[in-house]
C-alpha cells in the first residue's frame, strides 16, 4: 500500500479509521497524538513540554514535531507504507514531509479527508471524554482546538489539492458506509 495521509478536524475519526486501514493492508501507524501521550505518561522532558501545549488546545512549535515525526518513521519497519495520523497540521510540517519522504526515495501517496459537522465533532469529543478521560476533551480546550483547526491547518487541505492526492469522504451518519468508501477508494491504490 502507499504511504496514507489521514486528515480531519479533532474527533473526525483519525485514529479510528486509521486502525480499521492499518488491520485491513498492514500498514505503518504514525499517530503523533498518541507519541505525545505516551511521553506524558512516562513522565519524559518531551512530555512536560508537550502537556503544555495540549492541555491549551494549541499546536506544538513545527520545528519539534518534525524532529518528532522524522524519528518515528525512521524506527519503523519498511516497505509496507504508513498512514499519517494527526501529521501534518501545518503547511510547514506538510512541506517538510514532503521533504523528508523524498529523502528516504519515497513519498505522501495519497491523502484522506475526513469532512464532519461540528455538532457530530463536538458530541464524539464530549462523549470521548467520558469514556477516555482525555485532559483535552472539555468544551473549553476543544472550542480552541476548532479555532486552531481552522486557522493553522484546514488551510492545508488545498495544499494537499494542488499536490493532487486529496481525497475527500463525507460523514453522512454511519460509520459503516465512511469506511466502505474508503476501503473502495484505498483497494484502487
Ligand atoms: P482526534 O484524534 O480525535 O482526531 P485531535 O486531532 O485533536 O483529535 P490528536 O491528533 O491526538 O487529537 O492531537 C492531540 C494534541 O496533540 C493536539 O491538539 C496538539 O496539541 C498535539 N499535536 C498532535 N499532533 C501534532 C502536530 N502534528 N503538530 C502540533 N501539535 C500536534
Ligand atoms: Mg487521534
Amino acid at each position: 500500500m502507499k504511504n496514507i495521509i489521514i486528515f480531519g478536524a479533532p474527533g473526525s475519526g483519525k485514529g479510528t479509521y486509521s486502525d480499521e486501514i492499518v488491520a485491513r493492508y498492514e500498514m505503518g501507524h504514525i499517530s503523533t497524538g498518541d507519541v505525545l501521550r505516551a511521553e506524558i505518561k512516562n513522565g519524559t522532558e518531551l512530555g512536560k513540554t508537550a502537556k503544555g501545549y495540549i492541555d491549551q488546545g494549541q499546536l506544538l512549535p513545527d520545528s519539534l514535531m518534525i524532529d518528532i515525526l522524522a524519528k518515528t518513521y525512521d524506527a519503523l519497519p519498511k516497505g509496507k507504507g504508513v498512514i499519517f495520523d494527526g501529521f501534518p497540521r501545518t503547511i510547514a510540517q506538510a512541506e517538510a514531509l514532503k521533504q523528508m519522504l523524498a529523502e528516504r526515495g519515497d513519498d505522501m501517496g495519497v491523502m484522506v479527508e475526513l469532512i464532519v459537522d461540528e455538532d457530530t465533532l463536538l458530541k464524539r469529543l464530549l462523549n470521548r471524554a467520558i469514556e477516555q478521560g482525555r485532559a483535552d476533551d472539555n468544551e473549553e480546550t476543544i472550542k480552541k482546538r476548532f479555532a486552531v483547526y481552522h486557522s493553522q491547518t484546514e488551510p492545508l487541505a488545498e495544499w494537499f489539492q494542488k499536490e493532487g492526492i486529496r481525497h475527500t469522504f463525507t460523514w453522512k451518519g454511519s460509520k459503516e458506509q465512511m469506511l466502505s468508501e474508503i476501503f473502495a477508494f484505498l483497494d484502487k491504490q
